[in-house]
């Protein structure tokens, strides 16, 4: 068993990313838009500053507090649209709640959209013209890649179905040539689905919920997940113990697919800067 070291391949992105940037000679600007002050969201905020810094970046954080209104937020995202210096934009989520988060994400310029989640950049991703990948299944692609993982004619089963991961990381495995299942909370017997997956890809947000019973022998395990275990720790979606036993390969958490989210948001920076120069 292979334990996928998602530090290692952002750390070889990076630097590849790194010299692109100095060769290409120019001020390649990344926005965070940071509304409120949740403390997780900090510390994603905070990562995405010092990667920019790692590979030569300009990061700019456009700060706003939680009682900011959906027309200040609509307001700070116009201006970096029109900010000629500014390359991509990301805005952290979650937002407060009295704020329309789709209509935040579909106010930014999809040319900027460096996250992949304006429904322009999904609209391309779904009808076979992807331009902008969504971070975090891209990570979890390029991850498999690196380490050399047939991933055409496999049966791939996902289990989550949201816009930010599942639903982009499900299409990106169909683009490879898998045989993709999506799982979700009403999906009927789950664990007889996910013991079929040549590769069992979780992004649930629930601490060590798939366990080794519902683990094919030698299966491919992607864990998106990111939560506290009841010891405080940070766990994924697999009981990484028990499952890594089971498995060819497995990505911890931490360590694993994480380190990978932030990287492609740097790679997508410099892509974006490339493409509208
Ligand atoms: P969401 O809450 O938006 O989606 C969770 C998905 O899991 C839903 O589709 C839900 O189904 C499904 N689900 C929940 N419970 C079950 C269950 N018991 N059985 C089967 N399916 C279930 O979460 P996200 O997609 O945004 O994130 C998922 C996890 O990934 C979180 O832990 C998050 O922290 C982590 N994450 C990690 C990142 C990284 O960089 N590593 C980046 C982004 C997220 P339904 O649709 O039916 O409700």
């Amino acid at each position: 068993m292979v334990i996928i070291d998602g530090k290692a391949v952002a750390t070889k992105v990076r630097n590849q990313l790194k010299e692109e940037v100095a060769s290409l000679g120019a001020e390649i600007g990344l926005a965070v838009v940071l509304v409120g002050d949740d403390n997780a969201s900090r510390i994603y905020v905070r990562n995405k500053i010092n990667a920019c810094a790692e590979i030569g970046l300009k990061s700019t954080l456009v700060e706003l507090p939680a009682t900011a209104t959906e027309a200040e937020v609509l307001d700070a995202v116009a201006k970096l649209n029109n900010d000629n210096g500014i390359h991509g934009i990301i805005v952290q989520l979650p937002l407060p709640r009295h704020i329309d988060t789709d209509k935040v994400l579909a106010s930014i310029n999809p040319s900027k959209d460096v996250d992949g989640c304006h429904y322009v950049q999904k609209g391309k991703l779904w009808t076979g013209t992807p331009e902008t990948l969504p971070c975090t299944p891209y990570g979890c692609i390029e991850l498999l890649k690196h380490y050399n993982i047939e991933i055409s004619g496999k049966h791939a089963v996902v289990i989550g179905r949201s816009n930010l991961v599942g639903r982009p990381l499900a299409e990106l495995l169909l683009r490879e040539n898998a045989t993709v299942t999506i799982c979700h909370s009403r999906t009927s017997n789950l664990a007889d689905i996910t013991k079929q997956a040549d590769i069992l890809c979780t992004a649930i947000g629930q601490s060590k919920f798939v366990t080794a019973d519902m683990v094919k022998d030698g299966a491919v395990v992607v864990d998106v997940g990111i939560n506290r275990g009841l010891d405080g720790k940070l766990c994924g979606d697999v009981d990484f113990e028990k499952v890594s036993g089971k498995c060819s390969f497995i990505t911890p958490v931490p360590g694993g697919v994480g380190p990978m989210t932030v990287t492609m948001l740097m790679k997508n920076t410099v892509e974006a800067y490339k493409r509208n120069r």
